[in-house]
């Protein structure tokens, strides 16, 4: 087998580090050809030092210096700037990109990285939500395969190898967070760390406050849709607080079937890269006699407004999702930044959504203009 040659967009983060373990633990089989960090220049250069990668990209330019002398020693490539993550993922050398950027800012990268003809293992749900329908549709140009790293969508995609039928529902389980049970009175005053404390994952801080709101099952359920083709109505929540069953698929004959295992990114960031084959690893096995209560329960659309909103947004399409998606992760940084209060999360998007304009046909442009009017709009709200 070949080895593979991976860039990281986002090497410094959460889905970032444990692509790096995993990488380590597989010298055989994968490299880090690229690494990148948004402003953190320190964890950069300590990885770069690691794993010594032919590039890394910092997005802050003002940090560029600090990690070009830093790496002055090694034969590590050293660029800098927004464009640059676009320019890199197109090296001859790169066969697999990890997207592994949080937000809307993974979207121009990844479309470059399609572009280019290489293999995507998509963490990024965001490039989904906002740009689906143009991300398929470049992905068939370029007979470039998209396989998914979030768990859930991992879990589904594990479940349909191999299977050519029709599939009559996706049914995502959700953890429900950190206020799972709790009514919407019970949530005013919620504060930034109780938000932070998710039950079973450790993950970025904007993906656990989308947790907390559930917004990010409402971002998962509009992936799906593109990730697997499926009709809107065809993709179903259903809570699952031990996050053991990471997702299931229905078929037309009623059968169900269902991915599970410990809660633990690395294995779908390892089968995204090991895919179509599976890899041994020494990852905790799941002991099912630890979990003798396995339990499942109806979401709360009355308590979670963020699941309305981003069903609406899936039903309505054209650039709605965009919106939303501009919209919450302006919302979510004002939360962590202790400027809104957490129920005016749900607010400030819908108030987006009622003052954006539609458009019903986007072009890249479109999403684009969309993602800077949202943010403009949600901003001079708060
Ligand atoms: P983190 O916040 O932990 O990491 C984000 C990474 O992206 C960091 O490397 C960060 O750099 C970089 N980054 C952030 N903003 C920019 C920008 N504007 N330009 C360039 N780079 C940027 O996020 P997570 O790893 O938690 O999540 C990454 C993606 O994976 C998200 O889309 C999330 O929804 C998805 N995901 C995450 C899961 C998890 O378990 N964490 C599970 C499933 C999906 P720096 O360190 O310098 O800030």
């Amino acid at each position: 087998m070949d080895i593979k040659n991976i860039a990281i967009l986002g090497s410094t983060g959460s889905i970032g580090t444990q692509t790096l373990e995993v990488i380590k633990a597989n010298p055989d089989k994968l490299i880090a050809e690229v690494l990148t960090s948004n402003t953190n220049a320190d964890l950069l250069i300590k990885q770069a030092k690691e794993f010594n990668p032919n590039a890394v990209v910092i997005a802050d330019e003002t940090q560029y210096n600090k990690v070009k002398e830093a790496l002055q020693d090694t034969d590590v490539k050293v660029y800098a700037g927004e464009e640059a993550l676009s320019q890199v993922v197109q090296m001859n050398t790169v066969h697999t990109v990890v997207t592994a950027i949080v937000g809307y800012a993974g979207l121009k990268p990844t479309i470059s990285a399609i572009k280019a003809k290489k293999k995507i293992a998509l963490a990024n749900k965001e490039t989904l939500v906002v740009a689906g329908e143009l991300i398929n549709q470049l992905c068939e140009e370029n007979s470039v395969p998209l396989i998914p790293i979030d768990s859930e969508h991992s879990a589904i995609f594990q479940c349909l190898v191999g299977e050519p039928n029709k599939v009559d529902k996706i049914i995502l389980t959700a953890s429900g967070g950190p206020f799972r049970g709790k009514t919407k009175d019970e949530l005013q005053n919620i504060t930034k760390a109780q938000a932070l404390k998710h039950p079973n994952w450790s993950m970025g801080a904007k993906i656990t406050i989308d947790s907390a709101t559930m917004m990010n099952k409402g971002l998962e359920v509009i992936e799906a849709k593109w990730l697997f083709g499926v009709e809107n109505n065809q993709i179903d929540i259903v809570v699952h607080p031990q996050s053991i069953v990471h997702s299931m698929v229905q078929f037309t004959d009623s059968s169900v079937k269902a991915q599970l295992g410990l809660p633990d990114m690395k294995l779908p960031i390892q089968y995204a890269l090991s895919f179509p084959d599976r890899w041994d690893n020494n990852f905790p096995r799941l002991n099912f006699a630890d979990y003798p209560n396995l339990t499942f329960e109806k979401p709360n659309f009355d308590t979670f407004q963020c699941l309305n909103i981003a069903y609406k947004a899936l039903n309505d399409g054209g650039n709605m999702p965009a919106i939303i998606n501009a919209a919450n992760e302006i919302a979510v940084d004002a939360f962590l930044h202790d400027k809104i209060k957490f129920l005016a999360i749900p607010e400030l998007i819908e108030k987006a959504t009622a003052n954006i304009s539609f458009i019903e046909n986007p072009t890249y442009n479109d999403y684009v203009n969309t993602d800077t009017e949202t943010r403009k709009f949600t901003k001079s709200l708060i």
